[in-house]
């Protein structure tokens, strides 16, 4: 089935008792059985017995986005950065290393290098491009961590060249698909990623209303080559023997989920399986949204750069053509200094907030919000300089949003 299909389609329960047409909330905490064989059998097969470890709910919304994304299966959470977390714990020790590109997300920065740091694990950063994440593999390490593109540079990654490492050196590939839109922009997977990791906030909520996070996995004997999940675990059972290639999810469940507790809201759940509804038509109609309002800013006098991989002529085009399914619905504009986003940020009439995906416009100025907390150096490096403008183009008439951005502009 196509994608737009499968967004209506996947994950709705097959069982219910009233033939619900959508997916009932199970707002509950434990589940009941009769007899002591009936809970033996229910825990030793992983059946429901807490919400904390499986809920219905949560479970339609995980078989959604694993359709949506070509995952074998996903694991849902309390949000993007609880997902993140997971994915990473399950592959590492104490002493391990990572090697992730630079300019990710701030806080899945601050995630490695405090918490993972915490643990002992080492993360060390490069450009995403093959030889210089191969420059900064060792025998320790274990996964490659990049995002679909990277915010607000607008980067994207060497898929090819990564994949292709992660195999030679049995070493997973980690994308962190936020600004893939739940697969509708980009389906890393398909391009050699062995998991997926996005935050469910943005563009799969699209309302800007609740928080979410999810971890996927596609088929791969690539887990024969860790140790936690070819040695015996806390229960005597060998993972790969017993769950097979399903082993990384069970362990990202075990950590992340089981013993960690950052499980996501059935109700939140409910409200992210609406959302994936209508993911195709909103990052459709956000993308020719996004190329009309670039092509108004490049010509526009007052604008010194444009930056949208859509563009032809953007330095991100050529990959964005060749490894997404679209373009995206972020983009940036250069004002040239500081006091001109000053200027143009206190007379557009358009809401500012450091969101990307929502069914609103927002604008965000990074140097002094997203990325205020980084050294000046840093925020160079990451493509944030002063007179930067970060834009989510959201659901608006065309119309509208050219008339707000010219009306800012003239205040430049
Ligand atoms: C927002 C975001 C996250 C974190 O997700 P939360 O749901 O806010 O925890 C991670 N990565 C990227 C690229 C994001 O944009």
């Amino acid at each position: 089935m196509e994608y737009e299909t499968l967004a209506v389609l996947a994950g709705l329960p097959e069982d219910d008792p009233y033939r619900a047409v959508g997916l009932p909330v199970y707002g509950v905490a434990a589940y009941g059985f009769r007899g002591l064989e009936e809970g033996r059998r229910r825990f030793e097969e992983g059946g429901y017995t807490y919400s904390r470890l499986k809920n219905p709910t949560n479970r339609a919304l995980e078989r959604r986005l694993a359709a949506l994304e070509g995952a074998s299966d996903a694991a849902v959470f309390a949000s993007g950065q609880a997902a993140t977390l997971a994915a990473l714990l399950a592959l590492v020790h104490s002493g391990d290393e990572v090697v992730a590109s630079e300019g990710l997300f701030g806080q899945t920065v601050g995630l490695f290098n405090q918490v993972l740091g915490l643990m002992g694990v080492r993360v060390r950063y490069a450009p995403p491009e093959r030889a210089a994440f191969e420059a900064l593999i060792g025998e320790r390490t274990r996964a490659l961590f990049v995002e679909t593109v990277a915010n607000p540079a607008l980067t994207v990654p060497d898929f090819a060249g990564l994949a292709a490492l992660a195999e030679e050196r049995g070493v997973a590939l980690v994308v962190d698909n936020t600004f893939g839109a739940a697969g509708a922009y980009a389906q890393p997977l398909a391009l050699g990623a062995h998991v997926v990791v996005e935050s469910l906030t943005k563009w799969a909520s699209g309302h800007g209303s609740v928080l979410g996070g999810a971890v996927l996995a596609r088929g791969t004997d690539l887990w024969r080559a860790y140790p936690q999940f070819t040695e015996p675990d806390a229960q005597g059972r060998v993972p790969w023997e017993v769950f097979g290639e399903g082993c990384y999810l069970e362990r990202v469940r075990q950590l992340g989920l089981s013993l960690m507790g950052m499980a996501l809201s059935p109700f939140n759940a409910y409200l992210l399986f609406q959302g994936l509804e209508t993911v195709a038509l909103r990052a459709r109609a956000m993308e020719g949204t996004a190329l009309a309002l670039a092509r108004f800013l490049q010509a526009h006098p007052k604008v010194q750069g444009v930056r949208y991989p859509g563009l032809p002529d953007d330095p991100a085009h050529e990959r964005a053509a060749r490894y997404l399914k679209g373009f995206g619905s972020i983009l940036t504009l250069e004002l040239g200094s500081l006091e001109a986003a000053s200027r143009f940020l206190e007379a557009v009439p358009l809401l500012q907030a450091p969101n990307v995906g929502d069914a609103r416009t927002l604008l965000v100025h990074p140097w002094t919000t997203t990325h205020g907390r980084l050294p000046e150096e840093a925020r160079l490096r990451a493509g944030v300089t002063p007179g930067l403008v970060r834009v989510s183009v959201g659901l608006e008439h065309p119309q509208d949003l050219l008339s707000a951005f010219q009306k800012g502009l003239e205040a430049v």
